[in-house]
């Protein structure tokens, strides 16, 4: 279907994205890659006055290295932040959530901060945000504000970010030596997980010693498996040591029934991802 008529502008800044978006109101929608947006406008499930592209805004692109955080800019293809060099060697969590995002065109014209900010739960972001306690950089025409990863997810497509608010950054602590994983589960290729579970893990002379684990689409936003991650620290890092751990990984989750799978058979895939995760992760 082709979208209803739209009004389009472009902006050189975020100041000026930002008056564009006090003018307009709820009638405006940001744009970013145009990946989950232009979907959306041709199904007709939104129809906006005006479209705000952020694709000329040159501060919202690249990635840097500021001390103990690596911070990637909200206008960064998924395809420029899955092969950085800096990102690989300090958070190597997201590179391999990456490379099992979507197709090679997609990961060019889909953005990092444009996939978070659309919250779908079954995207690759979320989980492993979450799991890197990443904190994200929203600007508002008071000035800019930070959110925690915890607090940024709030519901089914929805985040923190204010109608009136550009997300601008992601800043993500450094994890320098943390083995990192990414396990997705697909019927078939180029899909959306069914579920996935992201596993970041620090052992120390074959015991684990710190262990972070994220689910993807087990409930209506990213979700931290604690009981997993709090029963995995003093295991060692073995097959034994971490599978009467993994079992808790669908604790206090909710996660959907549609015709990939229902509840309970997500609940036990949970399981033996995070198996698989964690395991990875330690590089057992
Ligand atoms: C066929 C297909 C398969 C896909 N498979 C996967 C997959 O397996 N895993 C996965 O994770 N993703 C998948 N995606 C989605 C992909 O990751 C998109 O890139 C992403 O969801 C949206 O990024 P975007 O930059 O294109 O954002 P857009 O589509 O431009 O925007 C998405 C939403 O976020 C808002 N937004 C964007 N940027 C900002 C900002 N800076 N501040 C405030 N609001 C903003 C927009 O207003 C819009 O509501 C798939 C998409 C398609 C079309």
């Amino acid at each position: 279907m082709i979208p209803v008529q739209f009004d389009y502008v472009a902006p050189a800044t975020v100041e000026e994205a930002l008056s564009a978006l006090a003018q307009h109101g709820d009638e405006a929608k940001i744009m970013a890659g145009g990946q989950s947006l232009l979907p959306v406008l041709r199904m007709r499930l939104n129809a906006p006055e005006i479209v705000i592209d952020l694709g000329k805004i040159e501060s919202l692109r690249g990635i840097r290295d500021d001390g103990d955080t690596i911070v990637i800019g909200a206008m960064t293809p998924h395809a420029v932040v899955g092969s950085d060099q800096l990102v690989a060697e300090h958070a190597a969590l997201i590179p391999k959530a990456i490379e099992h995002l979507a197709d090679a065109q997609i990961r060019h014209r889909g953005t990092f901060g444009g996939a978070l900010a659309h919250a779908d739960p079954g995207g690759d972001l979320g989980a492993p945000t979450l799991v890197l306690g990443a904190q994200f950089v929203i600007a508002g025409s008071g000035g800019t504000r930070t959110v925690e990863a915890d607090d940024f997810f709030v519901g089914l497509f929805e985040t923190a970010i204010g109608e009136d608010e550009i997300l601008t950054e992601v800043r993500i602590p450094k994890h320098t030596g943390w083995g990192a994983h990414y396990e997705k589960f697909v019927r078939v290729a180029h899909q959306w997980p069914i579920v996935a579970v992201a596993a970041a893990v620090r052992v120390e002379g074959g015991t684990i010693a710190e262990a972070r684990v994220g689910l993807t689409n087990m409930g209506s936003t990213p979700l931290r498996a604690r009981a997993v991650e709090e029963a995995l620290v003093g295991q060692p890092a073995t097959a034994d040591g971490v599978r009467a751990a993994a079992e808790m990984a669908a604790e206090g989750t909710n996660p959907p029934s549609d015709l990939n799978g229902d509840a309970d058979y997500r609940r036990h895939v949970a399981g033996v991802l995070t198996r698989r995760a964690v395991l990875a992760a330690a590089g057992a």
